[in-house]
């Protein structure tokens, strides 16, 4: 079978999930190819733009391409942030010139049709019916038929995860419908299961899609491959023949799932708990023997765990058996991390940054959110990762049914007194899972046009709506001098996947 994934997704490091499911082929004895078309449908547009720019812009992004694409695999372009913003921006002119004719707005990031929406499945039906109107076709189109005759193989999987990835998911599986009758398609992922898992799901795309799965799909793939009835146990992940000197980084990233779901699984606004996402997890012992072996194959500059939240125990391990290269990854705010001697352990295994989801500055908004954060706590945790010299990439989220602008402003006090041990913010306003408890206590209304949308719009039951919301964010929070120097430091596009590179201790 090929598994593949699909454009667009920041093209910085190679997928997990399809490796994984390499890896349960390799322990089935099930022949499985792997394709990023994420990566090579990017180069290949990069290397194709056949425009002539008129602007000195466009002229000077088509004419430094390469050169740029080199800069971001290079250390020294992420020491002085200017250089990095403009390879990066002018990467994205040249994508962006390449979508224009087609009416998408493309970029290393995301990419939107003017007329199709991808939370609406009859807009994706229409992509897959008119594939030659994606700007990756002329790359797709030569690049699955080689696949099939390479391969012998009528069966394609798709991990489709974002929203950015599904219209150009459609388009190819629309192509090969339409050029391979008989073929057979799977798709799965991140996005897929949460369309699964809205209540009343029935599979809108029969006779493009032959399966969808929700959750992990090492079983129902081997199952499909005809490995049916064995058990699926863990397996090593492996990244087979994806180009992993492609990617647009300075070094190669290793990304690696010890859990799906997430250990806490309590946060009131998370799709993983609206989503009743079970958490399995790997054993920890088996986490440090698949990292010892993929360190030593791969080489990574970086190893990225990839988990909703580190559990304290896998923590645990690493600082007694450090993985073996720089990583860094997700975690909650827990006692643990307000303990010194821990985060030195951390720091000594290896740990370059953590990223912290500590959403507000006001206690009792973090209590009505379930967060089972003590903000103390998360002061102290704060500046011992800072003393031990560990980056923090902090998340927060503004206009959640407890917030009022009251309680905003003791979010923009907190992290104001705590500038100088946050490295990158994340600022985010709230959207409301359209199918969690929450949603069924408040007046809400469509978020999105269309059927497959995951949010929903709301009336604030405290009148902080999201108008006031971005306001404040724009007019007071984003002003405040000692938030504004961090935000700035913030990598353009890549944001929390390039920050480890900004750290000086990377
Ligand atoms: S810790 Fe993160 S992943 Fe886990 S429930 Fe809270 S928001 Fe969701």
């Amino acid at each position: 079978m090929i598994l593949i994934y699909p454009p667009v997704v920041k093209p910085s490091e190679p997928p997990p999930g399809i490796a994984k499911l390499l890896g349960a082929c390799n322990a089935h004895g099930i022949r499985c190819r792997l394709v990023d078309a994420n990566i090579e449908g990017i180069l290949s547009l990069l290397a194709c733009s056949n425009k002539v720019p008129s602007d000195t812009w466009g002229i000077r992004a088509v004419k430094n391409v390469s050169k740029n694409l080199a800069a971001l695999k290079r250390l020294d372009a992420y020491r002085k942030i200017d250089q990095y913003t403009r390879a990066v921006k002018d990467i994205n002119r040249v994508l962006e010139m390449a979508g224009a004719d087609r009416g998408v707005s493309l970029s290393l990031a995301n990419y939107q049709n003017k007329g199709l929406s991808p939370v609406k499945s009859a807009d994706l039906i229409r992509a897959a019916e008119e594939p030659e109107n994606n700007p990756f076709y002329p790359y797709f189109s030569a690049r699955l038929g080689t696949l099939l005759e390479e391969e012998q193989t009528f069966l394609v999987g798709f991990s489709l995860n974002y929203l950015s990835q599904a219209l150009c998911t459609f388009a190819m599986i629309g192509f090969l419908k339409q050029r391979y009758p008989g073929i057979r398609i799977v798709i799965g992922g991140g996005l897929v299961t949460s369309w699964m898992r809205r209540p009343g799901w029935n599979n809108p795309f029969l006779g493009l899609v032959d399966l969808c799965v929700a959750g992990p799909g090492e079983g129902p793939l081997l199952a499909l491959a005809g490995a049916a009835g064995e058990s699926t146990p863990h397996c090593l992940p492996d990244y087979g023949t994806l180009p992993m000197k492609d990617y647009l980084s300075p070094g190669v990233i290793l990304p690696y799932n010890s859990s799906v779901g997430c250990y806490w699984n309590r946060c009131a606004f998370c799709p993983e708990r609206a989503e009743q996402n079970p958490y399995v997890r790997v054993p920890k012992e088996a986490v440090m023997s698949d990292l010892s072996m993929l360190v030593e194959r791969i080489k990574p500059s970086l190893i990225h765990i990839v988990d909703n939240a580190i559990s304290p125990a896998l923590m645990g391990a690493f600082a007694l058996n450090p993985p073996g290269a720089p990583w860094y990854g997700f975690s909650r705010i827990t006692e643990d991390l307000a303990d010194l001697d821990f985060c030195l352990a951390l720091k000594e295994s290896g740990c370059l940054m953590l990223k912290v989801g500590l959403e507000s500055g006001d206690q009792g908004v973090i209590d009505a959110m379930e967060k089972g954060i003590d903000l103390d706590i998360a002061s102290r945790a704060l500046k011992n990762l800072k003393k031990a010299g560990i980056g923090t990439y902090v998340y927060l989220l503004f206009g959640t049914p407890a917030e009022t602008a009251a309680e905003a402003l003791k979010t923009l006090h907190f992290t104001a007194r705590h500038a100088d041990v946050i490295d990158f913010l994340n600022v985010a306003v709230f959207n409301l899972p359209a199918h969690g408890a929450e949603a069924m206590t408040l007046e809400t209304s469509p978020f999105y046009e269309g059927d497959l949308s995951l949010y929903r719009a709301f009336i604030h039951p405290k009148g902080w709506n999201r108008r006031q919301v971005r306001i404040f964010l724009d007019r007071e929070f984003k002003r405040n001098p000692s938030i504004s120097a961090i935000i700035r430091k913030d990598p353009p596009v890549f944001t929390s996947n390039h920050a480890p590179f900004f750290l000086n201790s990377f």
